[in-house]
């Protein structure tokens, strides 16, 4: 079927004729770019996947459904937001036996309590009671901060040794009939590494794939040069780049912070992120902490339980663990940033690398 009727038809090939003879006269037109990214919503925030190029057996559709089908699969596990899926239907399970749930979710759990007792119970997923009660849950903002009676009720259901995971067969346990699972500071980017694993296997080796702000890249950009990922400067207002951090090699970066979601009750402001020991939002000058690592979900749940931590108790785990960690403090206007000895090592092997120092020339 045409496209164009003939009228049209004839114009348009008078336009591409006078293009091609342009480029002819110029000597040379320059090469096509990438695929433009794909883009769409997932998680309650946004997603974008660029390549470098699609391989020939792969069009852009196939690799939007690509896309789509793991991310349908990450949230049919994962999502709180969704009744049916295997966490909600845990969280809902009253029983203390065992209850079946497919590899990926024991797998996650088993990690995320990996690194919930590396950072001395900062990083926590059974936190989501007190996330509610604090107003960051699926019932919204209140009016007044929790009671104390409120918080009690929600600490005697929180704690990640009331959880118990199994790898064979994959199942989850829990202890107190309350307890419930909020992938909330994880999930993210394992879906980012799920859907690098997906795009790798399809043959594309250079990507930039992001979940709300948590990314992932690997090799290069289109025209050769270093993928290089904005963080942004923690200030609610605007969206101004503190660093432009340089992706020397594959890697994934995430970000946790205060500086855009919190709420205010009864006029004081309050942090999404609990702190599992205080029971409270935290309340420290910590705006942001950025993390690198091979993957996104270690970054994702290292950048949170981080921020938890504070920079003074965050950078003592964060140097221990050989982490690459960013964390920016606000004091009025001014940022002050701690950086770990593994970031800065980042930060110097990517002005080492041959493009990075032509570019700089
Ligand atoms: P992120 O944006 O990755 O830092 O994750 C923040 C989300 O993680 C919150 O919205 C909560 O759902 C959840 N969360 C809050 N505090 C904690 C915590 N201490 N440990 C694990 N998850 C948390
Ligand atoms: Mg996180």
């Amino acid at each position: 079927m045409p496209i164009f009727h003939d009228t049209n038809h004839r114009t348009w090939s008078l336009l591409t004729g006078c293009v091609a003879l342009t480029c002819a006269l110029l000597g040379a037109c320059a090469p096509p770019g990438p695929p433009p990214p794909l883009r769409g919503a997932t998680m309650g925030t946004s997603y974008s996947v660029k390549v470098t190029a699609l391989p020939a057996t792969l069009s852009r559709a196939d690799l939007q459904a690509l896309v789509e089908q793991e991310l349908q699969q990450v949230n049919a596990a994962m999502s709180t937001y969704d009744p049916a899926s295997e966490i909600s239907r845990f969280n809902r399970h009253q029983d203390d036996g065992w209850f079946s749930v497919g590899p990926d979710l024991a797998g996650i759990v088993m990690r995320a309590r990996d690194i919930g007792a590396r950072s001395g119970g900062a990083f926590d997923i059974t936190v989501g009671p007190l996330v509610e009660a604090w107003g960051f849950g699926a019932s919204g903002p209140r009016d007044l901060p929790p009671s104390g009676q409120e918080l009690a009720a929600a600490s005697a259901v929180i704690g990640i040794h009331r959880l118990l995971p199994r790898v064979e067969p994959p199942a989850l346990r829990k202890s107190v009939a309350g307890l419930q699972i909020d992938l909330g500071a994880i999930a993210k980017g394992y879906g980012v590494d799920r859907i690098a694993t997906a795009l790798e296997a399809a043959g594309i080796d250079s990507y930039l794939v992001e979940i709300g702000g948590e990314l992932r890249t690997r090799g290069r950009r289109h025209d050769g040069a270093m993928w290089r990922v904005g963080i942004e400067q923690p200030a609610p207002d605007g969206r101004r780049v503190q660093l432009a951090l340089p992706m020397h090699r594959d890697g994934a970066v995430a970000t946790s912070g205060d500086y855009r979601n919190f709420v205010e009750t009864n006029g004081q402001r309050y942090a999404h992120i609990i702190d599992p020991r205080t029971g409270r939002p935290v309340d420290h000058r910590l705006a942001s902490v950025t993390v690198i690592a091979d993957n996104c979900e270690t970054a994702d749940a290292w950048a949170t339980a981080l921020s938890v931590l504070g920079t003074s108790e965050g950078y003592r785990i964060a140097e221990a663990e050989g982490l690459a960690a960013l964390f920016i403090e606000r004091d009025d206007d001014v940022f002050k940033e701690t950086t770990t000895p593994a970031f800065d090592a980042w930060l110097s092997a990517a002005n080492q690398s041959p493009q990075e120092t032509e570019n700089n020339d």
